[in-house]
């Protein structure tokens, strides 16, 4: 059985200050695949000095080496995407057919590059020189959900920012981010740049959100330990961007297309497993449609192929631990315990399926907002549908959540999809199901987050802003 026992360090792989280590299980078949050493609060330290020490030569270095270095990180990414694809699909359960999970930090680092050559890092106020600089030593701190993409997001624009940063991936995904580590080694970004960390978000995640040398932290993952991150990084008042959980809804207004709206929720909602943080979960119909829009659901539902992530055919894996697995199905017994009305799934692994963490796609009616399943993020395939009677109503229910993440509205007249989706609450909406991009901000509203990433929005994150007097233009 394969050990991770390796931390990267100051351009090195070195071993972890703890002998303490974990066990990889792969979710499909419930079997340990690898162990993986842990490290702690003093690899931290080990981490953070290393990435200061670089920081100065690092954060000086032109626009042009940094675009240098990037296209050749894609390169060394590019040449290992299939043995990518397998890590992630033994993992933590993506099916290798979703390629966005592996392409798509190819699309990030492009837009990063491409940004650099016309991002202006000086501009003038006046007569005063406004200067855009590294933030220095950041913390990037990320979920199993989108393993590579999210921890690739973080770095590529650290990077191209000029930042030295520590990476930590979750407990569940540590082998795709050493192998991103990997990458970067072999793209010789220099000693110090770039350090990876792995081990238990409260033990390594906590010394680098309250390490007093990082000045900038950015994670990804829950609102529970987002708002912990918070707390122990305003003790020195460190900059931070959380992107945290949702429970996003999709508006249904009566002259949309109804099946393309059903469908679109469905794939939408439950590719991944569930698992996406900007997951369309709350569907919100007018009460005259829930009849003739239910049998789309249940069609869409019903074609996902669950199975073994490594197979070509598959496009539902496991939930990606029993952790989850119990989340989900205790989430789904809540549901029935409330009330609400299981139309479609319901409890335990699909009838021909007798191991690994494996969900039926599920779908409830019936529901309320005062009901678990409408409040909270299940993390699952797992979809609410309300029904409203007003268009104001549908505003107001989608409205009524602690989160904000995305927002989702279907109609036939852009005019009114448009009145709808400038009243929603969160930070990134779609009309008809259009595709999202990598230029543009994400981030969210209220709970789901502080800050933005991706494109200008998302470099600028990585950026102090510094005002020079008296010097000629
Ligand atoms: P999680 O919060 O359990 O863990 C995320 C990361 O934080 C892991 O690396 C973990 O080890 C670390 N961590 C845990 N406690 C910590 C602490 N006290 N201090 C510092 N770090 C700590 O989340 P998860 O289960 O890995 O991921 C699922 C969550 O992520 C969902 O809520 C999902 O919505 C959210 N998510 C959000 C986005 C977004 O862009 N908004 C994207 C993907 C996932």
């Amino acid at each position: 059985m394969t050990h991770y026992g390796k931390l990267y360090i100051d351009g090195a792989w070195v071993e972890p200050s703890s002998s303490d280590t974990g066990e990889l299980v792969n979710p499909a078949t419930e079997e340990v695949f690898a162990t993986v050493g842990r490290g702690n609060e003093h690899d931290v330290d080990k981490a953070v000095a290393a990435a200061r020490r670089a920081l100065e030569s690092f954060s000086t270095t032109s626009v042009e080496d940094r675009i240098a270095l990037i296209d050749r990180i894609i390169d060394a990414y590019e040449a290992r995407s299939d043995e990518f694809a397998e890590v992630i699909a033994r993992e933590v359960g993506v099916p290798v057919s979703f390629k966005a999970q592996v392409s798509g930090p190819v699309g990030h680092m492009k837009v990063a590059r491409d940004l650099l050559k016309t991002y202006p890092f000086e501009t003038r106020v006046g007569d005063t020189i406004v200067r855009r600089e590294s933030i220095g030593v950041c913390a990037l701190i990320a979920p199993w959900n989108w393993p590579i993409q999210t921890m690739a997001i973080k770095l590529i624009y650290a990077i191209a920012a000029g930042c030295t940063s520590v990476m930590k991936p979750a407990e569940a995904s540590p082998i795709s981010s050493i192998m991103l580590a990997e990458v970067v080694h072999e793209a010789g970004v220099p000693p110090g740049v770039v350090n990876l960390i792995l081990g238990k978000g409260s033990v390594v995640g906590d010394a680098m959100s309250r390490h007093p040398d990082v000045d900038f932290v950015s994670f990804t993952g829950s609102t529970r330990a987002g708002a912990l991150v918070g707390e122990v990084a305003a003790r020195t008042i460190k900059r931070v961007c959380l992107e945290l959980g949702g429970k996003s809804a999709n508006v249904v207004l009566p002259d949309a297309d109804l099946e393309k709206a059903a469908r679109w929720n469905i794939q939408r909602g439950f590719s991944n497993t569930g698992q996406s943080c900007h997951a369309p979960t709350r569907m919100i119909v007018h009460e005259s449609q829930l009849d003739e829009i239910l049998p789309f659901l249940k069609d869409e539902a019903s074609r996902f192929v669950l199975g073994d992530p490594l197979h070509g055919a598959t496009t539902m894996g496991p939930a990606v631990n029993k952790a989850q697995y119990e989340s989900i199905q205790h989430y789904i017994q809540t549901g029935l315990d409330e009330g609400a009305e299981l139309a479609h799934g319901g409890l335990g692994r699909p009838a021909d399926i007798n191991r690994g963490f494996f969900v039926q796609p599920t779908i409830f009616t019936g529901v309320t907002p005062e009901m678990t399943i409408f409040k909270e993020e299940i993390f699952g395939p797992v979809l609410a549908v309300v029904t409203y009677n007003d268009e104001e109503e549908a505003i107001n229910l989608a409205n009524d959540s602690i989160f904000g993440l995305g927002g989702y509205v279907f109609s036939s007249d852009p005019r009114k999809g448009r009145a709808v989706a400038n009243r929603l609450r969160a930070g990134r909406i779609s009309y008809n199901g259009a595709a999202t991009n990598s230029i543009s901000p994400m981030g969210g509203y209220k709970q789901s987050g502080i800050g933005r990433s991706m494109g200008i929005f998302g470099l600028e994150e990585y950026l102090e802003v510094k005002s020079e007097y008296g010097f000629e233009a």
